[in-house]
């Protein structure tokens, strides 16, 4: 008998189980509920838009969807459209592939203020999320500070400083693209707590702000060590050698070569967001690292600037009738296991951390789990799956958005873009969208 299957969620988890499970070799109609019209999660919502390579993997996920047994659902919520326990009923299998959609919350004093927001709502603003196109970030500032070492942190300091020449084959929101190429803002400062042999960027990432056309990076050469410790482990060696080496280079930099600057701030916890209503300097304690943590020292500075973002992680919102783990951020799991014919993948099973491919082995073991948890034809109950979701959501007035009609949005978003280099002029409201689709 057929195992009908539910994932929530359309990103790289959702997508990697999805098709782990069309080659598992069991019977299987695979359904993908997602809440927003278009798919593919952080793909589309999270990667920065001047990394087209990177969101070419969306290609394969599209294969993936055009499978017969599968069915994409956008414009479908879970907790609101319809519910975990209603699924579950639905199906003999559901998986949670809901990724983890916002920002950990910075804690110092000040954090509140106007200027300063999460890398997740600024992330989604440039990308056209539409949970985020109203953040009107005021980027009417010469200077901002990027909160975090790692890729997104470096994401949002390139996306900054680049011009709209350099953004030419890149899909950023048109709202973004016009507010950056406003402002005034001439230097970026990347702040770490701890220094360049801790600092989590990828090289190529790290690499990459050296080719900027209008921006240079700068690192101070008092803040880069003579050599990597032998002690590291071997691969974090390995980065860590060539991020000290990317530095070294940044170092020999002339600050005044182009008219922005991104400039490395190792060595700086944050204490502070100082100014009145709105954000008008951070305020750092310097560290020393001990044993791999940053130690302050008790000597205080300031970074003035009116903007922050704080690049600090992500974290999972808790679905209703799954359990949660607060401390954690994610539902709690054995492998992927969460309850008899429930099931978890992604960043919601491991925490927000990793790349795209990372996504794939939690994919592959759910689909095994699956398969076998199933095997027999006794313990498939029959569960209808697809015929009782589509049912259920058209009773409700649900605007239920196919891969078909996704196929139409997206061939729109093309078309806008007109002779322009750029791969497409996304919609950033589901209203938009789904006016293509009905007119
Ligand atoms: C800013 C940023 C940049 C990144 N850049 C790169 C990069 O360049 N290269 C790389 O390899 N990795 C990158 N990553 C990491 C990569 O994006 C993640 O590993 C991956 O997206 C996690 O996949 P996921 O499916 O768990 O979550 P997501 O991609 O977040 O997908 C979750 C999906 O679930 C949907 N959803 C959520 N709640 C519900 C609900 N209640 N009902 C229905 N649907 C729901 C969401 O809308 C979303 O589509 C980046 C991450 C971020 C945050």
């Amino acid at each position: 008998m057929t195992i009908t299957v539910a994932i929530i969620g359309s990103g790289p988890a959702g997508f990697y189980t999805a098709d782990a499970l069309l080659n598992g070799g069991c019977d299987v109609q695979v359904d993908i509920i997602e809440r927003l019209p278009t798919p593919y999660g952080l793909i589309r919502g999270g990667v920065a838009p001047d990394h087209q390579t990177t969101k070419k993997v969306a290609r394969k996920y599209e294969q993936t969807a055009l499978f017969n047994q599968v069915r994409y659902f956008g414009n479908v919520e879970v907790n609101k459209d319809i519910s975990l326990a209603e699924l579950r009923e639905m199906y003999d299998a559901v998986v949670l592939a809901v990724g983890a959609p916002g920002d950990r919350k910075l804690t110092i004093p000040g954090a509140d203020k106007g200027g300063v927001h999460g890398s997740a709502a600024f992330v989604g603003w440039y990308n056209g999320h539409p949970d985020f196109r109203d953040l009107e970030p005021d980027l009417n500032t010469d200077a901002a500070v990027v909160i975090g070492n790692g890729n997104v942190a470096l994401d949002c300091a390139r996306v900054l400083v680049r011009s709209r020449e350099g953004m030419a084959h890149a899909d950023i929101a048109n709202h973004a693209m016009e507010t950056i190429e406003q402002a005034p803002l001439t230097d970026v400062y990347l702040t770490g707590r701890r220094g360049p042999l801790e600092a989590k960027f990828t090289n190529v990432e790290l690499r990459e702000l050296g080719d900027l056309e209008q921006a240079v990076p700068i690192a101070r050469p008092e803040q880069l060590p003579d050599a990597v410790p032998d002690d590291m482990e071997a691969r974090a060696k390995r980065l860590a050698e060539r991020n000290l080496a990317s530095l070294r280079e940044y170092a020999q930099n002339d600050p005044a070569s182009k008219p922005k600057r991104i400039h490395f701030e190792f060595f700086a916890s944050p204490v502070a967001i100082l100014g009145d209503e709105r954000a008008e300097a951070v305020s750092f304690e310097r560290t020393e690292v001990i044993d791999g943590h940053a130690k302050g020292t008790g000597e205080f500075f300031e970074i003035p600037c009116g903007l922050v973002i704080a690049a600090i992680g992500y974290r999972s919102d808790p679905i209703e009738g799954a359990p949660f783990d607060e401390k954690a951020g994610i539902i709690p799991n054995d492998n992927g296991r969460v309850d008899s014919g429930l099931y978890a993948v992604g960043w919601i099973k491991r925490g927000p951390s990793g790349v795209i491919s990372s996504n794939r082995p939690d994919g592959v073991t759910v689909a095994e789990y699956i398969c076998e948890d199933f095997k027999d034809s006794a313990t498939t109950s029959g569960k209808a799956g697809r015929d009782a979701l589509a049912p259920l959501l058209a009773e409700r007035g649900v605007r239920v958005v196919t891969f078909d009609d996704w196929k139409k949005i997206e061939a729109a978003e093309i078309e806008r873009a007109g002779e322009d280099s750029r791969p497409r002029d996304k919609f950033v409201s589901v209203p938009e969208m789904l006016k293509v689709l009905d007119g």
